[in-house]
């Protein structure tokens, strides 16, 4: 059989698992037309569509669609990248990927395209998690905000701030060539002044980063309450207009004991306790056992009681079983019953807010202590971060920080301002992937899903 593809080929299906109307398979490679050539008899022209059939090794054609043909350095990974249009349905599409297998190319690792994508410098490393970021996205906030970081708005904020700390080092090496220029020569070129805007900056950005990652993440709440306390009632309120999405989740049908709802596009992701009892069915604890990991990863317990019962032993019970960081919000539902009018008050172990789900009364102090604890306050301009795209930042901050300090006269070294000034534009460089080791880049791609 005529091996046409070159070593590096990968391949893959892109869509997702199941069936469809039409299934895409991705294919990239270095020189790929020998390899459509001989998967459809044709040499298919740059980015158009040409109809075609995708033919087994003897000639039967195994499905017909369209081939797209994108010659490197003008595709997605910068290699030649094929894709192929076929039915989708998941046979097909398996014998699809089977006979470009036939053809020399190997299945793709997870993340591999983007990978490619990164390493041949078509996007970097910031808006690459956002590609997957924008996949995993639970909310359209989410969604929005991982475009503006694919479309590398992200990486331009930290482009600029990057630019700023060249500049400031080329003046600090200046005055390191010049020894008698030294502090005064930093003064008179404003370093000080420069430093502080840099700062200003570092922490705006370092902001709009933690909303973004909040966007991602969302606020994961325990909703514990005894039967009849309004729990889907209350969580149907705090839905209220916004598009409910439940997140799909594999395996057992006992996980959706975790629901997702949002709030101003904050992903809610709720923990129901009411699964949460002794049972001797092998696929509930399996269920129960998971719901306990999801409480430990929580950030705010929701304890919804009658207000005309107040809280039960039983609801004791539980809240002592929850870790004891979680932070806590009591909920006195159903008011409307004894005429009361809704609030929100401290209590000794955290806030308590009365409201009637039903009458839908209260409902916004609820929403507005969620987005509290959450650490929400902006709507705008958000770019989808992560975890370690804030460590990236906040060591930055502490590098530029420090250099002040040396400016300031605390500690008036050059040298130590200008390797402060290094070390803070190499914070920065691993969010873009300048410096980046490759060990992380391989946990990074890992991730995501194959095909993309
Ligand atoms: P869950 O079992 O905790 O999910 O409780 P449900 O949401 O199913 O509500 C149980 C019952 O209480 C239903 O008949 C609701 O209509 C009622 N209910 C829920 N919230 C309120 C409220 O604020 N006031 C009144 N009067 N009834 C309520
Ligand atoms: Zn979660």
């Amino acid at each position: 059989m005529a091996v046409v593809a070159t070593s590096d080929t990968i391949a893959a299906i892109a869509t997702a698992p199941g069936r469809g109307g039409v299934g895409v398979i991705r294919v990239s490679g270095s020189n790929l037309l020998p390899f459509a050539f001989a998967l459809t008899g044709k040499n298919p022209q740059p980015r158009y569509a040409t109809l075609a059939d995708f033919k087994a090794a003897d000639g039967t054609a195994v499905d017909s669609g369209l081939l797209l043909f994108f010659p490197g350095p003008n595709s997605f990974t910068g290699e030649d990248v094929l894709e192929l249009q076929g039915h989708g349905g998941p046979v097909v599409m398996q014998m699809l990927l089977a006979r470009c297998l036939d053809l020399g190319a190997r299945l793709a690792e997870p993340g591999e395209f983007s990978r490619r994508a990164f390493l041949n410098g078509k996007m970097d490393l910031a808006q690459a998690e956002a590609v997957a970021d924008l996949i995993d996205a639970a909310t359209t906030s989410a969604a929005r905000s991982a475009v503006r970081s694919l479309q590398g708005e992200f990486s331009r904020a930290i482009g600029e701030l990057n630019e700023e700390l060249i500049n400031l080092r080329m003046l600090v090496e200046a005055t390191l060539d010049f020894p008698e220029e030294d502090i005064d020569f930093l003064q008179a070129a404003n370093a000080f002044g420069r430093l502080e805007r840099l700062q200003l900056k570092l922490a705006e950005i370092f902001d709009r980063a933690g909303q973004g990652k909040l966007l991602q993440s969302g606020l994961h709440v325990v909703l514990a309450g005894q039967p009849n306390v309004g729990k889907s009632s209350l969580l149907n309120r705090l839905t209220g207009d916004d598009l409910a999405i439940v997140t799909p989740i594999a395996g057992t049908t006992r996980d959706a004991l975790r629901s997702t709802i949002q709030i101003e596009g904050i992903p809610l992701h709720i923990i129901d306790t009411a699964g949460l009892r002794d049972t001797e069915d092998v696929v509930e604890k399996i269920g129960i056992a998971r719901s306990w990991q999801e409480i430990e990863r929580a950030d705010v317990v929701v304890l919804l009681v009658d207000a005309n019962v107040g809280v039960s032993a039983v609801d004791r019970e539980i809240l002592a079983k929850m870790p004891e960081r979680l932070q806590r919000i009591t909920v006195y539902n159903k008011i409307d019953l004894a005429g009361r009018e809704p609030e929100r008050h401290d209590e000794s172990d955290g806030v308590a807010i009365s409201l009637s789900a039903k009458a839908n009364r209260g409902i916004e102090l609820l929403r507005q202590e969620l987005l509290r604890i959450a650490g929400w306050h902006q709507a705008e301009d958000v770019f989808i971060a992560r975890e370690r795209h804030l460590r990236a930042l906040a060591a930055a901050q502490e590098h530029v920080a420090a250099a002040r300090s040396v400016v300031e006269g605390i500690m008036p070294a050059l040298e130590l301002f200008a390797e402060e000034l290094r070390l803070a534009q190499q914070s920065l460089g691993q969010i873009t992937g300048e410096f980046t080791a490759d060990d992380l880049l391989g946990v990074i791609f890992s991730r995501f899903c194959i095909g993309k």
